[in-house]
């Protein structure tokens, strides 16, 4: 934990287009300040693997195509994790919001919990980037951790760092879905960084270097 700030409970945001590195930056600032770092597309794709009912229409119908899975479905999920005690000391949301109908769901359920959003961090990188670091992404299904075949690849080949399982090449990874999940991005989820910013607390970081660099940018930002 990271000394005098550790007592401000937030909630923190991250956004950006598909494949800027989100997950990967949220996992690692959620575990620098010791808070949950809670990924809807990770509670959706365990749900998926589970085989609720829930998972595999979201899995079926709209993930493995690159859509965005109703917002109710998404906030009745958020407003469970929310009220977990563990989260009652602040927490990272990773993938959520992606709709301005979840970003106003997000303020009245954060202010009922007394869990304000402290900042939005806008990761923004060129697209040739993005596209390059979506096509080598690979991912734990276990414990959601993300890596990258060139930037970032796990100790040992093809097996998660944090927990040994086997990992994967997601579907929605594909380069048909990928562009499909761009275009979502770009039509329903890029005007929260107008929303965030009218609200001043969106940060934006320059995530087009390595994961040292711009995890160094974050924790910065967060702090001034
Ligand atoms: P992610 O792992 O964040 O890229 O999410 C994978 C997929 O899960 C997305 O392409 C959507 O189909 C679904 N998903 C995750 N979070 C949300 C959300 N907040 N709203 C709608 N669909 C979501």
């Amino acid at each position: 934990m990271d000394g005098a700030d550790s007592t401000r409970k937030e909630v923190f945001i991250f956004l950006g287009p598909p494949g800027v590195g989100k997950g990967t930056q949220a996992f690692r600032f959620a575990k620098a300040l010791e808070i949950p770092h809670i990924a809807t597309g990770d509670m959706l794709r365990d749900a998926a693997a589970r085989k609720t009912p829930l998972g595999l229409e979201a899995k079926s119908k709209y993930m493995d195509q690159g859509k965005l899975v109703p917002d109710e479905v998404v906030q009745g999920i958020v407003q469970d994790r929310l009220g977990q005690d563990d989260c009652q000391g602040g927490c990272v949301l990773d993938g959520f919001p992606r709709t301005g109908a979840q970003a106003e769901y997000l303020e009245q359920a954060t202010s009922r919990l007394g869990l304000p959003v402290g900042k939005a961090f806008y990761l923004d990188a060129p697209e040739e980037v993005v596209v390059e670091r979506t096509s080598g992404r690979r991912a734990c299904p276990s414990c959601g951790s993300n890596y990258h075949v060139k930037h970032l690849p796990p100790k040992k080949e093809g097996i998660c760092d944090e927990c040994g399982t086997e990992l994967i090449w997601r579907p929605d990874d594909r380069p048909e879905t990928v562009l499909e999940r761009q275009r979502v991005y770009r039509a329903q989820t890029a005007e929260l960084i107008d929303y965030y910013e009218g609200r001043s607390v969106l940060t934006r970081i320059d995530a087009s270097g390595d994961v040292e660099t711009i995890q160094k940018a974050i924790l910065e930002a967060r702090s001034g």
